[in-house]
C-alpha cells in the first residue's frame, strides 16, 4: 500500500457517516479528486466527461444515485458533515468531523495531484 492510499484510508476512515435524505443527490456535481482514487473508478468516455460538465454535474450520478458510492471521492465523503460543507436539507451526522482530520484532508487535498472526476 502506497503512503497516499494510506492517508486515503485513514481519513476514509475518520470522517463520519450519516444517512441522506433518500434519493437525494443534491450536493452531487463537478469534483475533483487524487489520481489514487481516480484510478479506482471505471473510467467514463470524454463525451460523458463532456455531457455531465455540461449539465454541472457528475459523470457517476445515475438515476439512483452514485454509482461508486464505495469508491467515492474524499470530497463526497466530506459533504455534510462539517459546518462548511453543510447539507442544504440538514443532514448530518450525530457527531460532525474532528476539526484536525478536517484540516489534514484539506492540506492533503493542497499537496496531492487533483483531476476532475
Ligand atoms: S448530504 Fe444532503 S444534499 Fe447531499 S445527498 Fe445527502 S441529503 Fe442530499
Ligand atoms: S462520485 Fe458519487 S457522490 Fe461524488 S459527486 Fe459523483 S455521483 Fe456524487
Amino acid at each position: 500500500m502506497t503512503p497516499t492510499s494510506q492517508k486515503i484510508r485513514f481519513f476514509r476512515e475518520r470522517i463520519p457517516s450519516f444517512e441522506c435524505q433518500p434519493g437525494c443527490h443534491d450536493c452531487c456535481g463537478p469534483v475533483t479528486t487524487s489520481t489514487e482514487e481516480m484510478a479506482r473508478l471505471p473510467v467514463k468516455s470524454e463525451e460523458e466527461h463532456e455531457a455531465a460538465l455540461a449539465n454541472l454535474s457528475c459523470p457517476h450520478l445515475g438515476a439512483k444515485g452514485c454509482q461508486v458510492y464505495a469508491e467515492r471521492p474524499l470530497i463526497c465523503r466530506l459533504f455534510g458533515t462539517t459546518p462548511r460543507l453543510a447539507c442544504p436539507n440538514g443532514k448530518r451526522p450525530e457527531v460532525m468531523i474532528d476539526p484536525r482530520i478536517e484540516q489534514q484532508i484539506h492540506q492533503f487535498f493542497s499537496e496531492t495531484r487533483h483531476v476532475l472526476v
